[in-house]
């Protein structure tokens, strides 16, 4: 159903792609392909927990399309992960490759499980699992897996380490068969911060478009390692974070925060609700709670949806008064959703053009893995403004060339390279 609507979108630009390059059938065959991926495995994966017990997760890695190259895209870890929203997501990840101008495909892994009701030693034996389980479909050349939502540095690191002790080779180029890696373990710098820093990018050249000044005010939903990274930097950019949430509800304070001293306060509480409080006063000039329903309506210059999909749809979308949302979540808004948006003139920032900071440091990874270099974080963050601003003007020129939105542009410009490839 999710990967339906999400197709939909995109065949909204069938038509129109058809009149630019002048050829009905190759388009209809191209889009046909792309409706199916091309390869989905799933696999159950048995762990013995500490209580000695077997309980049998399900787990899936989908691998959408490699027109463009090696399949490439996360995995999370939810006790909701089920197959048509792997899917949907990696459908995404090959139009965000594309679009970015990375030459790596498109996939998604997932496992069906809640974290937090694992021990740490469980969530190892669990995660060395599914790399067994899905071994032969990945590597340098094939797929290249990377951190998702609830899954991070250190989950990646057990895996690579899994992945090299089935190898048995002491090929360092094999590293690169999972992105996200801690820096001691040859991971990149700046790779945590890159989603952040990218829809910073993006936003900051959105609002030089725009001609808009500062300071705008920003909502921030979800305080995880997209939200926060963001945060942090629109704060040092000058804009005003008005609200922030996580999973456990939010904060609202028109004065605004500081994310790094709220990300102090919720490593210490658990979680960012009560964080205006200093101390055990709670003083309300200083903020109040919202919940996470209220913040999607609050009136603000930018919302900024950071946690899961369908979080706008046609139960909200009418109550939503932001003038602009940079969505740096995967598929944060239903079809109704980016419809009714739309039709009352809402600035839609996609999420292939906004969170495609993470894949594109992601991909200078794996550079680095395959050619043994370290870049520092000054040239990551560098080479990423150079990706992201190339392909955000590329989008712009075909948003005003065309006079159709973002998404349809970021579409076209993706569904452009990959039928180049497809075409040779
Ligand atoms: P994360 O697990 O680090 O953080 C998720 C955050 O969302 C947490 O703070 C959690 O408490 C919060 N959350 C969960 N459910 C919520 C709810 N119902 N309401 C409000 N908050 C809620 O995950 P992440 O890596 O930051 O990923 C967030 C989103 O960004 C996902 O959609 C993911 O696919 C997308 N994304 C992530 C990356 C990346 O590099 N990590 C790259 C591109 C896109």
């Amino acid at each position: 159903m999710i990967f339906e609507n999400t197709f939909k979108k995109f065949l909204e630009v069938k038509e129109l792609f058809k009149s630019l390059v002048n050829d009905d059938k190759s388009v209809e065959d191209l889009f046909k392909i792309l409706e199916k991926s091309q390869r989905e495995i799933k696999v159950y994966l048995p762990l013995k927990k500490e209580n000695g017990e077997i309980e049998i997760f399900e787990g899936f890695r989908i691998q959408h399309n490699n027109f463009l190259g090696p399949y490439k895209g996360g995995i999370r870890y939810f006790s909701e992960v089920n197959e048509d929203e792997i899917k949907t997501l990696a459908f995404l990840m090959t139009i965000k490759c594309a679009l970015v101008g990375v030459p790596l495909g498109g996939a998604k892994g997932g496992i069906r499980v809640d974290p937090k009701n694992l021990s740490e030693k469980e969530l190892e034996s669990l995660s060395r699992e599914y790399v067994r389980k899905i071994y032969d479909f990945i590597g340098p050349n094939k797929d290249i897996p990377a951190p998702d939502v609830n899954t991070n540095t250190k989950i990646i690191d057990w895996m690579i380490d899994e992945y090299l002790k089935i190898s048995d080779s002491k090929d360092i180029k094999l590293k690169a068969t999972f992105t996200g890696k801690s820096v001691k373990n040859d991971g990149s710098e700046g790779r945590e911060e890159a989603t952040g820093k990218g829809g910073e990018i993006i936003l900051e050249r959105f609002i030089k478009k725009m001609n808009l000044q500062k300071p705008l005010t920003v909502a921030v939903q979800g305080f995880g390692n997209v939200g926060y990274n963001l945060a942090k930097f629109l704060y040092q950019k000058g804009y005003k974070l008005i609200a922030l949430s996580d999973s456990k509800g939010g904060i609202y304070s028109q004065e605004g925060f500081s994310p790094e001293l709220v990300m102090e306060c919720k490593k210490e509480k658990g979680m960012i609700s009560g964080c205006y409080c200093v101390g055990s006063i709670c003083d309300s000039r200083l903020g109040s709670d919202i919940s996470n329903e209220e913040l999607l309506e609050l009136d603000v210059d930018i919302l900024i949806p950071s946690a899961l999909e369908n979080i706008i749809n046609k139960k909200n979308a009418d109550k939503v008064k932001a003038k602009i949302i940079l969505e740096m979540a995967n598929n944060p808004l239903t079809e109704e959703a980016d419809e009714i948006l739309n039709k009352k003139g809402v600035a839609i920032i996609p999420d292939i053009l906004a969170n495609s900071g993470g894949v594109t440091v992601s991909y200078f990874e794996m550079l680095q893995n395959l050619n043994n270099e370290k870049w520092s974080k000054e040239k990551i963050f560098e080479e990423l403004e150079k990706y992201l601003s190339k392909a955000f003007d590329e989008v712009w020129e075909i948003k005003e060339k065309l006079n159709i939105d973002l998404r349809k542009a970021s579409f076209i410009l993706a569904i452009k390279r990959i039928y180049k490839k497809y075409n040779l």
